[in-house]
């Protein structure tokens, strides 16, 4: 969890949706690194996702979360409603009262804004954002970068049995996993597939589509291109490209 001291700091860490994309994720990776053949080099989707809510509710415990009645919970409210089910997926929005500009999911529909975000840009655009970050709890990008999080880390392996599950986890463990999605690293195939996710989410609510092109737009030119959201993999001008042609598809 990043503290932001400075506009220079914010400039350096922004990133909306936690999505630094350097292209890292390497599905291989975990099996390379093994957890022994006998045992399972996937994990259970499930013991994923319970482990993905233990690891919410242990980051909402460390972060000053906005009650129910406060301007913002009822403002995140407005803008979500209708999408805690979606597409067969069950999502919990929460506003974190921080002024980092960004925003995280995780693979159980855990979604959490931050309130820099929210004041970052108008509703529309925050849809925008939340619409890629369901992008990438239904493409399974969420599930799969903690499950590649629990097979690298050799403590967390020893939790796993047979079968995938994911057993008894420390509150460490649980804040490194919350840590991991928080500064979410995904591939840039993922990205680009988050954001056209959020441009067929937006139609199908008979929302603009142009939404998502216009908060990428409001990051930049607010914060410039030292975002790890708007620099390079993809670049924005790719970014904008695709979401265009995401949006001639309708
Ligand atoms: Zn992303």
């Amino acid at each position: 969890m990043k503290r932001i001291t400075s506009m220079a700091t914010l400039a350096a860490v922004l990133s909306v949706s936690g999505c630094a994309t350097d292209g890292s994720f390497d599905a291989n990776k975990a099996m390379a690194v093994g957890i022994g053949v006998a045992q399972a080099v996937t994990l259970d989707e499930d013991s994923v996702k319970h482990t993905a809510s233990l690891a919410a509710k242990e980051m909402d415990g460390k972060n000053q979360v906005a009650g129910s009645g406060s301007a913002y919970a009822q403002r995140l409210a407005q803008i979500t409603a209708g999408l805690q089910n979606y597409k067969g997926m069950k999502f919990d929005f929460k506003v974190y009262m921080a002024p980092e500009i960004n925003a995280f999911a995780m693979a159980d529909g855990t979604v959490r804004v931050y309130s820099g975000l929210m004041d970052a840009m108008p509703d529309d655009q925050v849809l925008a954002v939340i619409g890629h970050e369901i992008g990438h709890v239904y493409h399974k990008h969420s599930f799969e970068q903690m499950q590649q999080k629990i097979l690298t880390d050799s403590a967390m392996q020893a939790a796993v049995s047979v079968g995938g599950v994911v057993g008894d986890l420390t509150q460490g463990q649980l804040g490194q996993l919350a840590y991991v999605a928080v500064n979410a690293q995904f591939s840039q195939q993922d990205e680009l597939e988050s954001d056209e996710f959020a441009v067929k989410m937006l139609h199908n609510m008979g929302k603009d589509p142009y939404s998502m092109k216009r908060a990428i737009a409001t990051l930049e030119a607010k914060y410039g291109s030292g975002s790890s959201f708007l620099s390079s993999h993809p670049s924005n001008k790719d970014r904008i490209k695709r979401i265009q042609k995401a949006i001639d598809r309708l």
